[in-house]
């Protein structure tokens, strides 16, 4: 049975290029890169160019890029990093409700040691604002943690004007970018970010792999110790054909990434537009404009999202429901409550996400079948009246 995948802000497939690229190193140009010799250099410069590369694309400078494990890693990394460097200035931290769970479990755990965490609400789109997060400013505040783009309703934030509050009163801003690297624009000095997060396998990269951007003179603790790696802020044998990849990504990505973002805005719209058109009673999560251009998130009325979702995978069509990281519990997403939306929309939510590879064909099979599935469920929903 053909396949269609229209779940790529959980993962993409890397790019056959990028796999290219990597191979190399598991074998011929294997050397540990702290190895002083001729094995050790070659696999150093191969990471070095990698750095390079994404640093460039980021307009930041080389040692201002760490290598991670991925945008989960980034995400604690920075939390912990800084609460931990800046513990004698404050113990205040900033963030929004509806942030990835790899920024909220950790803001948590901090709470539990001690720290004072302010979730900043946000409007029925997802937006967070400015204003919101001056108003929740202390003496005490020593991070401000805001997303770039929102994984399950792609709304994105207005970083710029948040970034701009918080260099104003000296406050570090971390953003985790991991949806919007290699998608559209991300310079760190544009975005006036002092930490960035990212994820190599969200942009046609291997999966294990990210970075997290830190602006020269931040105070930040290493994440993790026992090796001098990563200026001594990341311990641990680099995954260097990892990082090989993630570099050929970004260099992917710059040449594409604009055409994408077009194609994909047309596509998206396409996919909105006819399903409300085609389906009764179903509500856009997100904000209609300011999104991602990948990104279709609706709640529909009368039907489960794990229902629409076996039922799409029966008929060939990757979807999600709620956060791919959390449809195996039951709990409904914190972002659709966050949004206002009542219980049954945020256990009726289904989202399809684009990327390279989707095609126009994709989508017709998409319109064809979605409205289909959704009418068969609700003939067997005792309370939907039509
Ligand atoms: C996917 C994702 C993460 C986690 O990244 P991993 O590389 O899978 O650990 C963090 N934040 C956002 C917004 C994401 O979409």
């Amino acid at each position: 049975m053909r396949r269609y995948y229209f779940d790529y802000a959980a993962t993409a497939p890397a790019d056959l290029e990028v796999v290219k690229a990597m191979e190399p190193y598991f074998y011929e140009k294997f050397g540990n890169p702290s190895s002083l010799h001729y094995f050790g250099q070659e696999a150093r410069k191969a990471m070095e160019e990698a750095r390079g590369e994404l640093a460039a694309f980021l307009g930041a400078k080389d040692e201002e890029i760490i290598f991670t494990s991925g945008g989960t890693e980034s995400d604690n990394f920075a939390l912990n990093g800084i609460a931990q460097a800046n513990e004698n200035k404050g113990n205040h931290i900033i963030t929004s409700a509806i942030e990835h769970h790899a920024v909220l479990e950790p803001a948590r755990l901090l709470e539990k040691r001690g720290f004072k965490v302010t979730y900043v609400k946000v409007d029925e789109f997802g937006m967070v604002s400015p204003q919101d997060i001056k108003k929740a400013i202390t003496d005490k505040t020593i991070l401000i943690s805001i997303m770039h783009a929102n994984n399950e309703i792609g709304t994105i934030q207005p970083i710029k004007e948040i970034a701009a509050v918080a260099k104003e009163k000296g406050i570090y801003f971390h953003c985790d970018a991991v949806q919007t690297v290699g998608h559209m624009p991300t310079n760190v000095d544009d975005l006036g970010v002092d930490l960035l997060s990212l994820s190599a396998h969200k942009f046609y990269g291997p999966k294990g792999v990210g970075a997290l951007y830190v602006r020269k003179g931040t105070k930040i603790s290493p994440f993790m110790l026992g090796g001098g790696q990563e200026k001594h802020r990341r311990a641990s044998t680099e995954n260097v054909a990892a990082i090989v990849g993630l570099g050929k990504a970004v260099e992917i990505c710059k040449k594409k990434m604009f055409e994408e973002e077009k194609e994909q805005t047309v596509m998206r719209d396409r996919i909105i537009n006819e399903l409300k058109k085609k389906i009764e009673r179903i509500y856009l999560n997100g904000h209609p404009t300011r999104r991602l251009s990948n990104n279709v998130n609706f709640s529909v009325e009368y039907v489960e999202g794990e229902s629409m979702l076996l039922n799409l995978d029966m008929a060939g069509i990757a979807a999600s429901t709620g956060s791919a990281c959390t449809s195996g519990d039951l709990e409904p997403s914190h972002v659709l409550l966050s949004i206002g939306r009542p219980h049954e929309l945020c256990h009726g939510s289904i989202r399809f996400t684009l990327g390279r590879f989707t095609q126009g064909e994709d989508i017709d099979y998409l319109l064809e079948k979605f409205p289909e599935i959704v009418a068969r469920l609700r003939s067997m929903s005792p309370l939907y009246d039509k």
